[in-house]
């Protein structure tokens, strides 16, 4: 097991072409508005104005500046991108040389470390967790050497909705000499409390999380990405300048000042999670029903493929995680609102 407590060299990680590149710099990164009134003749837009034909600020300052103050961090750890799934590329595309770098991923977990992987020509090593979803650190140190640059952690994880213990998590931190990704697109769901606040005491780390889930705007593609100033400066390097698009950063703007919706909704997500346990557990075809710190649940069918079909047919579309890694014959289901799980209780009360 390698020494605890490193001297994390960020230099060291990051890719050699990153360093040396001169990022783009957009009309609207020139040219900052003051507020004032201006004739912008200096990006090619049309001049027409339908609220929309002007190019969105490249840097999501109004927007930085909510979240910023909401998560007690300073604008310049947070990056901006078209969802989380960006925000994970963007820290491949800086961090992992192609055919030389490798990260390690846990299974089961979420599918796009693998395929952002892939995609960028990063071998991933896939650390399986134990049976009951435990993580076996010796396994993990087992696998690290001088090429591998990331740690995919997912708490709450997808599909099956644990956290990892917190200390399991600060040892990883304290000991691996790469980057920590630490994915808490579903942290408003759980019961633990997320890892921002440690924000300044790892520089490795970089949490990511995510309008798509608990501030219900998956439709709006904002993914956060909160790390070191100096992490941050380098993904900004070659983040696409109008990432995040004016009417996302508007409608990311309302929302963000309206965390009292979020919270009412969380909770009753969180209610009506309870109540499809409950009913989940006196199914005679389920098997096994997994704890969930996240607004899903995974249930151990006798039958996957038949459940799920049946419930196609009465127009409900879950998720069948059956091929994935110690999920045989498991359905996923996201809460839904109530009448929705009234609807899903129902439906699975009939199966035969
Ligand atoms: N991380 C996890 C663990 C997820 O489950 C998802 C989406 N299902 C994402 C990230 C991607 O989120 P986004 O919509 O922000 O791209």
């Amino acid at each position: 097991m390698p020494d605890k407590i490193m001297r994390f060299d960020l230099n060291r990680l990051v890719r050699e072409n990153v360093k040396a590149l001169h990022p783009y710099s957009s009309a609207r990164d020139e040219y900052i508005s003051d507020g004032s009134e201006k004739i912008f003749l200096d990006a090619n837009e049309n001049p027409f104005n339908n609220g929309i034909n002007r190019y969105p600020d490249p840097q999501q300052r109004n927007l930085k500046a909510v979240l910023a103050t909401q998560k007690e961090l300073h604008e310049d750890q947070i990056l901006l991108g078209n969802g989380s799934d960006e925000v994970l590329d963007l820290i491949f595309r800086a961090f992992c040389e192609p055919k030389e770098d490798n990260v390690i991923t846990m299974p089961p977990t979420y599918g796009m470390y693998g395929v952002l992987a892939a995609i960028n020509n990063i071998e991933n090593r896939e650390v399986l967790l134990a049976e009951g979803f435990v993580l076996d650190e010796t396994v993990l140190f087992e696998n690290i050497d001088a090429n591998t640059k990331i740690i995919f952690l997912c708490s709450p994880n997808n599909p099956t909705g644990h956290s990892f213990p917190k200390e399991q998590i600060r040892n990883i931190l304290e000991t691996f000499r790469g980057l920590v990704v630490l994915d808490e697109a579903y942290i408003d769901f759980s019961t633990k409390q997320g890892w921002l606040s440690e924000l300044s005491g790892y520089k490795n780390l970089i949490i990511t999380q995510t309008f798509s889930k608990a501030y219900g705007m998956a439709g709006i593609r904002l993914g956060c990405c909160y790390a070191s100033s100096d992490i941050i400066a380098i993904l900004n390097k070659i983040k696409p300048p109008y990432n995040v698009n004016e009417l996302t950063q508007q409608r990311a703007l309302q929302a963000a000042s309206n965390t009292a919706s979020v919270a009412r909704q969380v909770k009753m997500i969180l209610e009506e999670r309870g109540r499809l346990e409950k009913a989940l557990k006196a199914m005679p075809f389920v098997r096994k029903m997994y704890p969930s710190d996240a607004n899903f649940i995974l249930v151990e069918v006798d039958d996957a493929n038949k459940r799920y079909q049946q419930l196609l047919k009465k127009g409900i579309i879950v998720r069948n995680r059956s091929n994935q890694h110690l999920c045989t014959n498991t359905l996923r289901f996201t809460i839904g609102a109530p009448e929705e799980n009234d609807s899903l209780i129902n439906a699975l009360t009939k199966l035969v």
